[in-house]
């Protein structure tokens, strides 16, 4: 669907009025999705969601996507920024504590544009589990403190591991703090370098074998930031709305995975060493 004039002018004024900045190249090019509702995500005693890791999932309908950025704030963060405004999608950033430090007003920016501000850790171990339990809970803490500083408020009680390298000993104090860990159901795999083109296609025929879930991208990667604007484009064209997830009350709602259903962190850790 691509946005008539009228409906431009008005999301450019709603976007002026929020203090957004529309990337003057891409107003008049906007296609998008839009977001199609807000779903409060409860983490309390603890939340574990994610297909590729975890036997649960958001609760989420046929053709519902979360949007999800890991890594940032980063030199491509702004064009995904652009992107997203320009369509009208929020999404979920996973940022790194000691990047939110070196670009606060970036954070801040995040924030402001309506996107939920989440924490990828404070130093990105690879992994984790090659950190004492003392020193991964201590980069994990300075991750939420770094990022909450730089916001000016807590962030999203929502975490996900570097690599996906959890641990049984993480998972309990994250819990026991009332932190929500986020896998994801399916990955652009953008850390592989691809053209922007062939980023869009793997992901789209992903999605439409997922037909759902939490999608993982990288904001920090070039060729994502570049087939940001052609996948939202096509989210609408595909009959698929956001979903924006925000901290809430009690726990979320969660789905179970299908008969069959194993974990993929382990082989995923096997193979991502260079991630
Ligand atoms: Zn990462």
């Amino acid at each position: 669907m691509t946005f008539s004039a009228s409906r431009r002018a008005l999301l450019a004024a709603a976007a002026a009025g929020l203090g957004l900045r529309l990337s003057p190249g891409m107003a008049g090019t906007c296609e998008g999705s839009g977001t199609a509702r807000t779903l409060p995500v409860g983490t309390a005693g603890g939340l574990f969601v994610g297909l590729k890791s975890y036997p649960r999932t958001l609760a989420l309908a046929d053709r519902e996507v979360v949007l999800t950025f890991d890594d940032g704030p980063a030199a491509n963060t702004p064009r995904v920024l652009d992107a997203l405004a320009c369509a009208g999608t929020r999404a979920t950033f996973f940022l790194i504590g000691r990047n939110a430090e070196a670009q606060p007003a970036l954070v801040r920016r995040i924030a402001a544009e309506g996107h939920t501000i989440a924490c990828h850790s404070h130093t990105h171990p690879w992994t984790m589990r090659q950190r004492s339990p003392e020193a991964a809970r201590t980069d994990i803490q300075s991750g939420f403190d770094a990022i909450s500083a730089a916001l000016g408020k807590p962030c999203a009680p929502f975490f996900r591991y570097p690599g996906f390298a959890d641990t049984e000993d993480l998972n309990t104090w994250l819990a026991s703090r009332d932190i929500g860990v986020f896998g994801c159901d399916l990955w652009a795999s953008d850390w592989t370098p691809m053209s922007p083109a062939a980023q869009l296609a793997l992901v789209r025929q992903r999605l439409e074998r997922a037909r759902r879930g939490i999608i993982l991208f990288h904001d920090t990667q070039a060729q994502t930031a570049a087939m940001i604007p052609d996948f939202l484009a096509g989210l609408a064209s595909g009959g698929y709305r956001v979903v924006h997830i925000a901290a809430g009350p009690g726990q979320a709602d969660t789905l179970a995975a299908g008969p069959g259903w194993t974990s993929e962190t382990e082989r995923t850790i096997a193979m991502a060493r260079h991630h």
